[in-house]
């Protein structure tokens, strides 16, 4: 069911905004944090609690980030990520994922059908082939031979949603409606590395084919172990369009925080797109070396979870341009 999220916001977490104020002023003293998880959206608070299982007891931040990632995949009740994900025009869901790790490693499927986690699926590609991206059928082959299975993704109620917006037909993506989203989620581990990994559905009742920012190294998801890493969620053409995260990465580089990267990605958007920007959501999540974070968006409403020791797990909403 597609539901608004502002409303679910009202309902469920505004008390978990009070530690805002805290938050910014952690960032602003660069305390080094590890170790430290950081994903998009309302779902990102169940995915860290799988994540901080993990980064609590020592682990890599590789595997944390795939364990986050999962949660929603799995949830049904998720219509923009992995089972139960909003379909393309014709009724086939299809998937976007990749992950990459502190070694530069990194995996990627698009266009992935029947497959519940195609994080997990991006992973393989990157642990046992020689190459870094599969799509379509030979990446629903490859998946099937490494043990996954096929199965039914599109639920009784995105069938019935996508059967409503048949009746139109009218693309029209709105900013912060479950039509879209995705999980980003990077992490810093207790040995101080970095991972990362994405996974959509992508924009509901897409072109059959699209795919978005979300499987693609350096658009939503982009990691350097020296400097930091970042992810990002929204009208994925616009992301690839600035290379949105090695974008993000890269100004930290040169020295921008976290925060004032995802700042200044957020502008180049608005540079690219003055009339549209105004009409659409993206949002940029980065995390540093040390620990520091930062968010940024260009509307209202983007709410991203962080779990690290002194903050716990929280939903925050982060600054936006507009
Ligand atoms: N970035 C995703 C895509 O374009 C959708 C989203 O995160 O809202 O497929």
């Amino acid at each position: 069911m597609i539901k608004s999220r502002r409303k679910f916001l009202q309902l469920g977490t505004l008390a978990s905004f009070a530690p805002l104020t805290k938050l910014f002023a952690f960032n602003k003293e660069s305390i080094a944090i590890k170790p430290v998880v950081i994903s998009t959206w309302n779902f990102g608070l169940d995915a860290n609690v799988e994540a901080w299982k993990i980064l609590s007891s020592g682990g890599r931040a590789l595997d944390a980030v795939e364990a986050g990632a999962r949660v929603p995949e799995g949830d049904p009740k998720e219509t923009t990520v992995g089972l139960g994900g909003a379909p393309d025009r014709e009724g086939k869901v299809t998937l976007d994922s990749c992950i990459m790790d502190e070694y530069a490693n990194i995996g990627a499927v698009a266009c992935l059908e029947h497959i519940v986690h195609p994080v997990s699926v991006a992973r393989k590609v990157m642990e046992k082939t020689p190459h870094v991206f599969l799509v379509g059928e030979g990446a629903l082959q490859f998946a099937l031979s490494q043990g996954f299975k096929k199965e039914k993704l599109l639920t009784k109620e995105s069938e019935k949603a996508w059967k409503e917006w048949l009746k139109t037909s009218q693309y029209k993506p709105i900013s912060n409606i479950e039509n879209h989203d995705t999980i980003g989620i990077v992490a810093l581990d207790a040995k101080q590395n970095l991972s990362g990994a994405c996974t959509t559905s992508g924009m509901a009742y897409k072109m059959r084919g699209r795919v978005g920012d979300s499987p693609i190294i350096g658009a939503a998801l982009f990691v350097d172990n020296e400097i930091g890493a970042a992810t990002s969620t929204g009208v994925g053409e616009e992301v690839i369009r600035i290379v949105g995260s090695h974008l993000v990465v890269e100004l930290m580089r040169q020295g921008s925080t976290p925060q004032e990267a995802c700042e200044k990605a957020v502008q180049r958007i608005v540079k690219n797109q003055p009339v549209k920007s105004k009409e659409m959501q993206v949002g940029f999540l980065a995390l540093s070396k040390n620990g520091e974070y930062g968010a940024y968006a260009l509307q209202k409403g983007f709410t991203y979870a962080v779990y690290a020791p002194e903050v716990g797990n929280k939903l925050f909403e982060a600054k936006s341009y507009y």
